[in-house]
């Protein structure tokens, strides 16, 4: 039999009597929908989750990961009952999720506070990247993007890269899974986000701190002295640790110099086109940077790899 009107008048307010009580509670329970949660391991988000006021420090940290990149806040930090952190977006509103005790744990294991920013600056990573609006939740490609933002907001920050890599060190799984890349690749991305920070306009500027020889001023340039160069290359064997020689243009001269820069060697001299950097990374301890940016891998097996692991060409020692 239906309820009479007053019957559901009196229905209707005790419902909305008990949302206000629990909206005023000190914690509110978010529903959550799991497609669009990134946790910052993969794991799923199980039952209910509560968010609690973040503390102040964590809204400090916020605020100067955000200062860092110069952006303003369009989300929302909570404390929550996650099992590490999480960006969600609920309602509209993007949030990022962390559990105290994690970032307690984080900091405590990894010795310094930078382990706690590189994790909220990697679920911010998420949103600025549009990650929290895809169908699917995590996703290799995405953590590696998240990732690489990390680095690069740490090393605005102030962080060395080893301070900005400690979390992930200590924390990430050592292999790959259906939503995380394996910890090497993450260490990687940081490291690639950390020295793209350092190059500040680099994207810009030419990475060279000296300028190559096709660069200098003086109109009468000389040309490389045959006698100080007996192979003909304007860069001896002692000042380069190896040839290296891309698939694409096997011809062209590359090498690796001493002071890690990358040259091409040509009739006219050399050039400084990238730069190498160590990732501590295994099985890539380094990246080569190029002048315009784009970066490639070096495996300790001597292979030069792109980031989806291409082969591009090799190194070999002269
Ligand atoms: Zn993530």
């Amino acid at each position: 039999m239906p309820f009479s009107r007053s019957k559901k008048k009196i229905i209707l307010s005790l419902a909305l009597m008990a949302f206000g009580l629990s909206a005023a509670s000190a914690q509110q329970q978010l529903p959550l929908n799991p497609d669009q949660v990134c946790t910052y391991d993969g794991t799923p988000l199980t039952g209910p989750v509560y968010e609690f006021a973040p503390s102040e420090s964590t809204n400090r940290m916020v605020n100067r990961i955000l200062n860092s990149v110069g952006l303003k806040p369009r989300f929302e930090v909570k404390a929550a009952n996650v099992p590490n952190a999480a960006a969600m977006i609920y309602n509209n509103q993007r949030y990022i999720l962390y559990s105290q005790n994690f970032v307690e744990m984080v900091n405590r294991t990894t010795k310094t506070d930078w382990g706690a920013v590189s994790i909220v600056a990697h679920e911010i990573g998420h949103h600025l990247n549009g990650h929290t609006l895809l169908p699917g939740g995590s996703r290799p490609s995405g953590e590696l993007e998240a990732d690489e933002f990390s680095g690069f907001v740490l090393q605005r920050m102030g962080a060395t890269m080893l301070e900005a890599q400690a979390a992930m060190q200590a924390l990430a799984i050592e292999e790959a899974t259906a939503t995380h890349p394996p910890r090497n690749a993450r260490l990687e991305a940081i490291a690639v986000g950390w020295y793209r920070a350092r190059e500040g306009t680099s994207a810009t500027q030419p990475l060279a701190r000296n300028p190559a020889p096709e660069s200098r001023p003086s109109p009468a340039r000389e040309k490389p002295e045959p006698e100080n160069n007996p192979s003909g290359r304007p860069v001896g064997p002692g000042e380069v640790l190896g040839r290296v020689v891309f698939n694409a243009s096997p011809d062209k001269e590359y090498y690796i110099t001493k002071t890690l820069q990358m040259v091409r060697v040509n009739e006219s001299g050399k050039e400084v086109v990238g730069k190498v950097a160590e990732t501590r990374g295994d099985p890539h301890p380094f990246i080569i940077q190029s002048r315009n940016n784009t970066f490639v891998y070096l495996g300790k097996d001597g292979y030069i790899y792109s980031r989806s692991g291409e082969k591009l060409g090799y190194v070999t020692k002269i």
